[in-house]
C-alpha cells in the first residue's frame, strides 16, 4: 500500500491534485489538501507530478 504525505506548509491549495487524482481521494479543506482515503491511493504519483510547491510525497511501505 502506499503512504500519502502532505505538508500542510507548502500546500497553496491550488486543488491541482484534488483534480487530477484518479482515485479521487484528495480534498481541500480550508485551503490545504486533505487526503479521505488512503487505502485507496493507488499510487501513481499524479498529485506528486502536477503539484506545483511540492506538498505531496507518496511512499509505498
Ligand atoms: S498517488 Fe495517485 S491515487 Fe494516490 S493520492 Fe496521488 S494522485 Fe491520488
Ligand atoms: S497541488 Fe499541491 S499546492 Fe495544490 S492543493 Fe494539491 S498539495 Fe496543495
Amino acid at each position: 500500500m502506499f503512504v500519502v504525505t502532505r505538508d500542510e506548509e507548502k500546500c497553496e491549495g491550488c486543488g491541482e491534485c484534488v483534480e487530477a487524482c484518479p482515485a479521487g481521494i484528495l480534498e481541500l479543506v480550508d485551503g490545504k489538501v486533505r487526503i479521505t482515503d488512503e487505502t485507496a491511493c493507488l499510487g501513481c504519483e499524479t498529485c506528486v507530478t502536477v503539484c506545483p510547491t511540492g506538498a505531496i510525497t507518496i511512499q509505498e511501505v
